[in-house]
């Protein structure tokens, strides 16, 4: 889309325009999308390594709009955190996920876990902690079985009330993740200061797991420090069936990665299970 300038010339590339122009219209359409329904969540499986059953889910959002066709968590996620939106639609995710799992269980008579991510604005809330609670009692979830999955940006944003939060939830029964573990700055010592469950190592450092021997002593060492103080480790991203050998060697407890499955939406899923019990 070409607009013209006040004294006629072109202020943007095209291509700078569109991204803006794209920009715009999500955040316009992103606040109504919620009350048309335009959100779905799919699941990706993740893979326990010693029975090679599905441990449990990983909840990811999808956008199907009808302005703007599919869009990718990576393209709207940021700017609902901009613009405050997150906070509701990141409760809508979490009491979907949990309704849905639950209900899933008591159809399949099964533990499955659920993972879900939340993003900085949702945990700073006041009231997230009784949020979580109300989910948990609304859907009948066993809190046990809820995971919820944060970043270290979300921590380092404000540390202590991230900590007195995360405390809360685990003593309520609830798992918490150290998502895209890797990424960012915090040695593994920092967060075992942190309450945490479970860390999951970036795909980046599960891609060339076999090529560069680096990387693989690096994932090797996470993992063997990771079981020392105490936390289940996932990896995900797993893409290949070397990648999923050298995991199984260095006694990785989880796996999540296309080379399983590819998230899936309810029925595809429930199909999935079928073929496994
Ligand atoms: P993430 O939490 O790190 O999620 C993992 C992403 O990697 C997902 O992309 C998943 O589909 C993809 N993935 C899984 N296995 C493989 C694999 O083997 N190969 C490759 N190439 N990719 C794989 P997705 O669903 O597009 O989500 C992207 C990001 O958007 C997420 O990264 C997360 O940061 C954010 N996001 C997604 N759903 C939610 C949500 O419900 N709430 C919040 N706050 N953020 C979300
Ligand atoms: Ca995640
Ligand atoms: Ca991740
Ligand atoms: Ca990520």
């Amino acid at each position: 889309v070409k607009e013209r300038g006040k004294n006629g010339y072109y202020f943007f590339n095209e291509q700078l325009n569109d991204k803006i122009l794209r920009r715009v219209n999500i955040e316009k359409y992103l606040k109504m999308a919620l009350k048309n329904n335009e959100f779905v969540l799919y699941y990706q499986p993740q893979i326990d390594l010693k029975s090679k059953k599905i441990d449990g889910f990983e909840a990811l959002v999808r956008w199907n709009s009808p302005e703007l066709g599919l869009v990718s968590p990576e393209d709207f996620i940021s700017i609902a955190e901009e613009i405050g939106f997150i906070v509701h639609l990141g409760e809508w995710i979490l009491r979907s996920a949990c309704s849905y799992i639950s209900g899933l269980n008591a159809k399949f008579n099964t533990n499955y876990t659920v993972a879900v991510n939340i993003s900085m604005m949702q945990l700073l809330q006041d009231n997230f902690t009784e949020v979580v609670c109300s989910i948990i009692k609304e859907t009948g979830l066993n809190p046990n079985l809820l995971e919820l999955e944060i970043t270290e940006s979300v921590l380092m944003q404000s540390p202590e009330i991230s900590i007195g939060k995360l405390q809360v939830l685990l003593n309520m029964g609830i798992k918490i993740a150290l998502d895209d573990f890797g990424t960012g700055y915090s040695s593994l010592s920092y967060l075992r200061t942190i309450p945490l469950t479970t860390l999951k190592i970036d795909k980046s450092f599960i891609d060339d797991i076999i090529d560069e021997e680096s990387k693989t002593s690096i994932v090797e060492s996470i993992i063997t420090l990771g079981h020392k103080f105490g936390l289940i480790m996932v990896a995900e991203g797993i893409e290949k069936e070397d990648q999923l050998k050298y995991l199984e060697k260095c006694s990785c407890n989880k796996i999540q990665g296309y080379l399983f499955s590819k998230p899936l939406c309810c029925s595809d899923l429930e199909k999935h299970i079928q073929q496994e019990q």
